[in-house]
């Protein structure tokens, strides 16, 4: 770190999402989202907290987050000490040391990062929704190159094949259960091959890791773990076991970027394909997202969308399709930062430890 820390804020903003996003647990209408904002002698960095409302997906909720970040890990690095915590606030107060620290040097998280690539393709995941096939046909016109299509017991497997139908052969599906289905769907989730998904993302609860090795055996579309996976440890066993083959990447679920780069690394070590995957960031998440995705072991397409796929206006500078590609940030830091006027509109509360 160069200079010692000054600053830690932390910021609650709230932005309205363009469609309600809905899954196999739960529905978000309005994107809450935690930013912290660290000032140093030299610099100014920013992170995103990634958690989410509601404690579906992980029990680390924002407000869980919120106050790791204020009576724990902020106090413990404006002290100058090693801080450790639930994995959302600590992606978020290690994201924006590293920018601070990047931008101080004038270097860019892709070239921290060591990625060569100036784009990443484009990826959309889809909520549960009547005219999901209607929708799935929309962003592939506009340039979308994978669509992941979010399945639960309570709907028809068919709207597969339908989104399949419309799509074409050249486009990307994967879906995404969030753990709601059983080993006794076996048979069910053996019919998914028949519309070519590149993978399945978490179909049974997040423990069954030995249930997994199972139904790896009774289906033939390829498993991607999600929850499952907090750590590159998790992540190594789960291959070794034969759990998975696929691998969701996502900084928050682990715990941070270095983590992340870690999984990573451990998905090439072992030849087993990749994805990044989103939780509706802002583009201030979006931007670490974006650039992780670019290191050559990501090797499927992840949730990485456009800014306007979420908001109408975005904190940061959007992120707009270039030809079914995003273009990996290349200024100092993560390259992006809150534009202050969206930062006024979609503040909430703003606190400085
Ligand atoms: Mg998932």
């Amino acid at each position: 770190m160069p200079g010692p820390l000054r600053v830690v804020e932390l910021i609650r903003v709230q932005m309205p999402l363009r469609t309600p996003f809905v899954t196999a647990n739960d529905a978000t209408s309005v994107k809450e989202a935690l930013l912290v904002r660290v000032e140093t002698d030299a610099a100014v960095g920013w992170g995103e907290c990634p958690a989410l409302a509601s404690p579906e997906y992980s029990p680390e909720t924002i407000d869980v987050s919120h106050a790791a970040l204020r009576d724990e890990l902020g106090p413990r690095a404006l002290a100058g000490e090693a801080f450790a915590g639930p994995p959302f606030a600590h992606t978020a107060l290690e994201a924006a040391l590293l920018d601070a620290s990047l931008r101080a040097e004038g270097i860019s998280l892709a070239q921290h990062l060591g990625v060569s690539s100036t784009h990443v393709d484009a990826g959309v995941a889809i909520g549960i929704a009547s005219d999901i096939v209607e929708r799935a046909a929309a962003y592939v016109a506009a340039g979308y190159r994978r669509v992941k299509l979010k399945i639960s017991p309570e709907i028809p497997l068919e709207y597969v094949r339908d989104v399949r139908a419309a799509v074409g052969a050249d486009v990307a599906i994967q879906v995404d259960a969030n753990e709601s289905f059983r080993l006794s769907d076996a048979d069910l989730l053996a019919t998914l091959a028949d519309w070519d998904v590149q993978c399945i993302e978490q179909p049974l609860r997040r423990d069954d890791i030995a249930k997994y090795v199972d139904l790896a055996a009774l289906i033939t579309t390829p498993i991607c773990l999600d929850e499952s996976i907090d750590s590159a440890r998790a992540a190594r066993e789960a291959i070794l076991l034969g759990a998975c083959s696929v691998v969701n990447v996502k900084p928050g679920r682990v715990g941070g970027l270095v983590e992340a780069v870690q999984v990573h690394d451990t998905c090439v070590h072992h030849g087993v394909d990749a994805l990044v995957g989103g939780m509706l960031e802002t583009g201030v998440g979006r931007a670490v997202n974006v650039a992780l995705a670019a290191l050559p072991g990501f090797t499927m397409i992840g949730d990485l969308s456009a800014s306007d796929r979420y908001f109408d206006e975005d904190l940061t500078e959007p992120f707009v399709l270039e030809d079914g590609r995003l273009r990996v940030p290349d200024g100092p830091g993560t390259g992006v930062e809150p534009r202050a006027e969206m930062l006024e509109r979609y503040t909430v509360t703003r606190e400085r430890l």
